[in-house]
């Protein structure tokens, strides 16, 4: 039995004629695994439906925002009164400041500024780096992500302390040729980078734990080597929370890391989560640092709806609502999630490799430990996708990619994760064919 799929292909075909691949954001497009993309028409907990009104456990969450699950009903009431109060001033609000003192009190930026997404954050923040340094070079991990910043979307150079080469056309060799690009987990290329190019580094940036190639946790005291190698250097330690902040535990990825090894980043940046399913992102972190910004400082950034009205409300009714008891609740999923994933690879004879940070996973179609991007690239990805496609038939929606985190929610209950549990064996057989 297939599921129907007719007015997703239909929405497919209208999409690409006025749309580039039909998409707004290349991995929705299902290129990685095959197939029709599922238009979504609504959901509501944990479970989406799409345009057929076939019904889906939802293992994506919108990319890691949807903490507290789909519509989550006092979320809504909150938005709806915000909406009927108008929904932009390009003046100061409320919402902004109650927002950002709910961060500050609960990460370790002193200060915050609010922007609409996780790319304007990161590139905000390496310009802030720069603005405050008065150097130019930034450093950044292969297989992190931090948006399409142009000069982030760069490709090692042809030797460890040399400059990247632009990722993709369009961004310029002059974007690049001001970025390192450093293999993750290596504290020698660490230290030859720094040894070589040290008084220029305005900032390095790392994901507080690289989400973006499947989950790759830093090895024990990388980060921390990373920021006493930033201190010593009088470069900016940029750690970007965008996808784990507020979502791998209550702390973020820093909770996992700096709270256990006693360091703060210099600038920290977030999304996702924070803007409760809106367009909402944010920097921030020393207060002296965040000073140097425009009106304060001479640093210029602005925005026409940064700290929106709208999506600052969600962000905070999101915020407030995750307690303790959200952050067990989501651990616990994940790990029956995960658990069973591998119990079913395991009797099917397919390889894997699950990695987690806090509420966070990933599966890696390959053995043994994945510490870096290379590690990450050699999976079995025509196995991924044989296996997302037998989850999809069988009312599952996993991301589609390989090289992605499975994010649960607080609206992930007993039935939605039964409703995953009984799909596996029979997707970890067709990953095995
Ligand atoms: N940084 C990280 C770690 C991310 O995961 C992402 C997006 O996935 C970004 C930055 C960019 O955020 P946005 O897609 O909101 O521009």
């Amino acid at each position: 039995m297939t599921l129907p799929t007719s007015a997703s292909a239909a929405l497919f075909e209208r999409a690409r004629s006025v749309t580039p691949g039909g998409v707004n954001s290349p991995v929705r497009a299902f290129n990685a695994v095959g197939g029709t993309p599922r238009f979504i028409r609504s959901a509501q907990g944990a479970w989406l439906t799409d345009a057929d009104g076939n019904r889906y456990v939802d293992l994506i969450c919108s990319w890691g925002p949807m903490l507290l699950g789909h519509a989550h009903p006092e979320v809504l009431a909150e938005v709806n009164a915000a909406v009927l109060r108008g929904t932009s001033y390009g003046t100061p609000t409320e919402p902004e400041v109650e927002l950002a003192e709910e961060i500050v009190r609960r990460t370790t930026a002193e200060k915050v500024r609010f922007v609409s997404s996780g790319t304007e954050a990161t590139m905000s923040a390496i310009r802030l780096a720069r603005g405050f340094t008065g150097r130019d070079v930034v450093v950044k991990f292969a297989g992190n992500y931090h948006g399409h910043v142009d000069a982030l979307l760069a490709s090692a150079g042809s030797g460890l302390a040399t400059f990247a080469v632009p990722g993709t056309p369009g961004v310029p060799a002059s974007a690049t040729d001001l970025t390192l690009v450093l293999p993750y987990n290596d504290r020698a290329a660490v230290t030859a980078a720094f040894a070589e190019h040290g008084p220029r580094i305005a900032a390095l940036i790392v994901e507080a734990v690289p989400g973006n190639m499947g989950i790759v946790p830093p090895e024990p005291g990388f980060h921390a080597f990373l920021a006493e190698t930033c201190r010593a250097a009088g470069a900016l330690f940029v750690l970007d929370e965008v996808m784990t902040g507020f979502r791998a535990t209550a702390q973020g990825g820093w909770g996992l890391t700096g709270a256990v090894e006693g360091w703060t980043p210099d600038l920290v940046t977030f999304g996702k989560v924070m803007g409760g399913g809106f367009p909402a992102a944010a920097f921030g972190g020393r207060a002296d640092v965040m000073s140097h910004l425009s009106p304060e400082g001479n640093v210029y950034q602005a925005g026409t709806l940064s700290g929106n009205p709208i999506a600052t409300t969600a962000g905070l009714a999101t915020l407030r609502r995750a307690t303790d008891e959200v952050y067990a609740h989501l651990d616990a999923a994940a790990t029956t999630i995960s658990d069973a994933a591998s119990a079913a690879l395991t009797a099917a004879g397919v390889p894997h490799r699950v990695q987690s940070a806090g509420t966070m996973f990933s599966i890696f179609f390959r053995d043994g430990e994945v510490k870096n991007f290379a590690d990450a690239s050699a999976q079995d990805e025509k196995a991924y996708a044989a296996f997302f496609h037998a989850m999809l038939e069988q009312g599952v929606y996993l991301p589609p990619s390989a090289y992605e985190v499975w994010f649960v929610s607080a609206a992930h209950d007993d039935e939605a994760v039964a409703h995953v549990l009984a799909a596996l064996p029979k997707a970890a057989q067709a990953a095995a064919a």
